[in-house]
């Protein structure tokens, strides 16, 4: 599950708490909530553009629909096309759209319609993809266009995920732009995030190029529902990804997220290959995927293909969109989540959307003491030293300067 674009998790999840290095990097938290515009959630681009409140107010227009021609389609007779970017495949007649909404077959080619059109951008914590092995404690600047090449029935952005671009207000933001504000305002690393950043790859991978050559890194929050070649090319320029396992079986996909699991195993796997800081996330749904079994499961194939030092974030379901009818997911539902990732042998592992839940932190496999402590999106201390635990030496995997 990706992160909420507007910073407004739908419960008290303490989404608002700023991290101590961000409150430091900015000088005080008064000072960052300020930039922030009093709350975490609409920090947006007023700041983070350096614009006057009205002026970048008048900058956000609805409509805006910048092309790009897409790399990756195959031409098909009379016209039409196949789009080669996500396992869907979708075969497109001419003056027709994808599942997506965000891509439009023209006179036989295939074009992008959201390329440096994006309608989220938020200064976060790094917490919040969530990555915790990567820069604890330090800004991400995130982006989304409009647009989802799934339709999760649970999905918190589902005001921008479910929508063509023509019907949100959007940004005109080149990719330049976009990393210099990023430097500027002191992020360590872009986030590409919200929505599926698959669905406006061409402007996440020219931003990428960009931000490899600035000193900040390439963070991706995605469902893993990409097609492997152009994994491998963005797997160039990226440092670090969440991908959401949401299920373990593929029933669960094609019934709640309208997509399939083995390309999501595939991804994870690619990523884990080409050595790219990988991190997963499972949301924890009431009566859909809270069996122990599957868990059980799950947890099993990451040690095994992935390794056991990769990080799992069990996360809690809010009923939200299209399973409002559904309970939020006990905490302890989430405990034995964990119990059972840590008796399967996977060593980081985390509970979600639970402020001040133990398993918000970071404890070396080892030693048994803890690394890095967190409450909501604040990390305290941290004993984590040059990428190893500070106690007994252990190294700890992640990105950590
Ligand atoms: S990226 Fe969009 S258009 Fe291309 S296959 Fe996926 S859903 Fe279809």
């Amino acid at each position: 599950m990706s992160e909420p674009f507007n910073n407004q998790l739908p419960s008290n999840t303490g989404n608002r708490i700023l991290s101590k290095a961000q409150s430091n990097f900015h000088q005080t938290r008064r000072e960052f909530l300020r930039f922030c515009g009093a709350s975490f959630c609409t920090l947006s681009a007023t700041y983070l553009f350096g614009l006057p409140e009205t002026s970048w107010a008048q900058m956000a227009k609805k409509g805006l629909v910048k092309t790009k021609l897409s790399p990756y389609f195959t031409p098909l007779e009379g016209g039409a096309i196949q789009c080669e970017l996500c396992p869907h495949r979708c075969r497109v007649a001419k003056g027709k759209r994808g599942i997506c909404r965000v891509r439009e077959n023209r006179d036989g080619k295939y074009y992008s319609l959201v390329y440096g059109n994006p309608c989220a951008v938020h200064l976060d914590p790094i917490e919040k993809k969530p990555l915790f092995h990567v820069l604890p404690g330090t800004a991400s600047f995130s982006l989304a266009t409009a647009g989802c090449n799934f339709y999760c029935k649970f999905c918190q952005n589902w005001e921008i995920s479910q929508a063509a671009p023509e019907d949100v207000y959007s940004y005109e933001v080149p990719p330049e732009l976009m990393v210099n504000r990023a430097k500027e305002i002191g992020a360590r690393s872009v986030a590409y995030t919200y929505v599926e950043p698959t669905i406006f790859y061409e402007y996440m991978v020219d931003i990428g190029a960009l931000v490899k050559n600035s000193g900040l890194i390439n963070v991706y929050h995605s469902n893993g529902f990409i097609n492997p070649g152009p994994l491998k090319n963005l797997c160039k320029v990226l440092d670090a990804a969440n991908i959401d396992l949401k299920g373990f079986s593929d029933h669960f996909y094609q019934e709640l997220c309208g997509g399939n699991l083995e390309p999501v195993l595939e991804t994870l796997k690619t990523l884990k290959r080409e050595k790219v800081h990988l991190e997963i996330t499972n949301l924890v749904i009431p009566t859909k995927n809270d069996e122990m079994s599957m868990v059980r499961e799950m947890c099993l194939w990451i040690k095994k293909e992935l390794g056991a030092d990769t990080p799992i974030h069990f996360s809690r379901f809010y009923p939200l969109y299209k399973l409002k009818t559904l309970p939020q997911t006990p905490v302890s539902t989430l405990d034995k989540a964990r119990a059972v990732a840590l008796s399967v042998g996977l060593e980081y592992v985390y509970v979600g959307n639970v402020p001040r839940h133990e398993g918000e932190n970071t404890f070396c496999p080892k030693c048994k003491k803890m690394l890095i402590q967190r409450t909501g999106y604040m990390v305290g201390e941290i004993n984590v030293k040059a990428g190893k635990c500070k106690y007994c030496g252990k190294s700890i995997p992640g990105i950590w300067t």
